[in-house]
């Protein structure tokens, strides 16, 4: 049985839902608040074991009472957060969102999200990982570290798959020790330096990023869908048509199942299906974490839709 190791950040959202943005030295009431769990590596994480996959969460927290909900909260969605470290004295990552209408604004603080040890973390993977494992990362946590940790991933002959958001541009070593990148629109054009606007140009730009080494590349492109691309197949997916209420946490789901259904052993073809069923499913609903679908959710959206959507 593949197991799944999520190298990622832990956040608490903090979000307010303001009708407009107070201005300098203002003070606003906020229309309504909610709190909930997120950063890159917790969602995906969190989708992934939705999908029945055994997921390990590596990632650090801090000693607060933020932290310790965020444990519970990973607990709840069967992740093993027994490699987790809890860093005396740090608070959580919190993301502090202030939602409008058409707009957001967001701030960051990493927490413990920035302090990780590589030495411990590739001890981690020495001691609980096999070549048949998979680790997925984002860009929330430090980019030195990810490098050391798909170095021992790829010297124990596991699968690497990087995720590259938030955009950022990469240091040309860590493009070799990537199996297989996925990353949305922005991140694209920030990696490829052209814009992934038209087929022609989907092609070109993750071909692009091929040639800096990574194995292959999925590409995603919200209500348009998405494409994979390793030098030999292109492969275009069509997403499936829904009312859309909330794009929070699509790319998250998206990946999570994508690798849960590869780590199972399906063809990328009905793993980037299901992947797409997931994303779909996420925006018909508020939220990031709590939106996430189940294996059997996807089953059956998948089944609901075959008729209508299959291409
Ligand atoms: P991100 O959140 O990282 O920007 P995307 O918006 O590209 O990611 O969404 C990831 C995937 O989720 C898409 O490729 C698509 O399959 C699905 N998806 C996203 N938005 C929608 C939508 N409005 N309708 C249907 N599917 C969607």
């Amino acid at each position: 049985m593949k197991k799944l190791f999520v190298f990622g950040s832990i956040n608490m959202d903090l979000i307010f839902t303001v009708k407009r943005l107070p201005k300098k030295g203002e003070t606003i009431k906020s229309e309504a608040f909610t709190m909930a769990p997120g950063g890159k590596g917790a969602n995906q994480a969190v989708a992934a074991a939705k999908q029945n996959l055994k997921t390990i969460m590596l990632g650090s927290l801090g000693t607060d009472l933020l932290s310790r909900q965020l444990k519970a909260g990973l607990e709840a969605n069967q992740v093993d957060t027994a490699h987790i470290r809890e860093i005396e004295g740090k608070t959580a990552g919190i993301a502090g969102i202030l939602l409008e209408e058409t707009d957001n604004r967001i701030i960051i603080d990493a927490g413990a999200n920035a302090f990780h040890d590589s030495e411990s973390l590739k001890a981690i993977l020495r001691s609980e990982a096999s070549k048949d494992d998979i680790l997925l990362a984002q860009l929330e946590v430090p980019i030195n570290t990810i490098k050391e940790l798909f170095k021992q991933a790829k010297i124990l002959g596991m699968t690497t798959i990087l995720n590259a958001a938030p955009a950022e541009k990469l240091p040309e070593s860590l493009y070799p020790l990537i199996d297989m990148m996925i990353l949305n629109e922005t991140e694209c054009e920030t990696i490829s330096e052209m814009s992934p606007d038209t087929p022609e140009n989907i092609k070109q730009a993750t071909g692009r990023i091929l040639e800096k080494g990574v194995k292959s590349v999925v590409l995603t492109y919200g209500a348009n869908g998405s494409a994979y691309h390793d030098g030999t197949r292109h492969i275009s997916m069509p997403a499936f048509k829904v009312e859309a209420s909330d794009t929070t946490g699509a790319g998250d789901a998206f990946i999570g199942v994508l690798t849960s259904a590869l780590a199972r052993g399906l063809k990328i073809e009905a793993a980037l299906r299901r992947a797409s069923a997931a994303g779909a499913m996420t925006v018909l609903e508020k939220g990031a974490q709590t939106a996430l679908p189940t294996r059997s959710g996807v089953d059956a959206f998948l089944k609901r839709n075959t008729d209508s959507e299959e291409q």
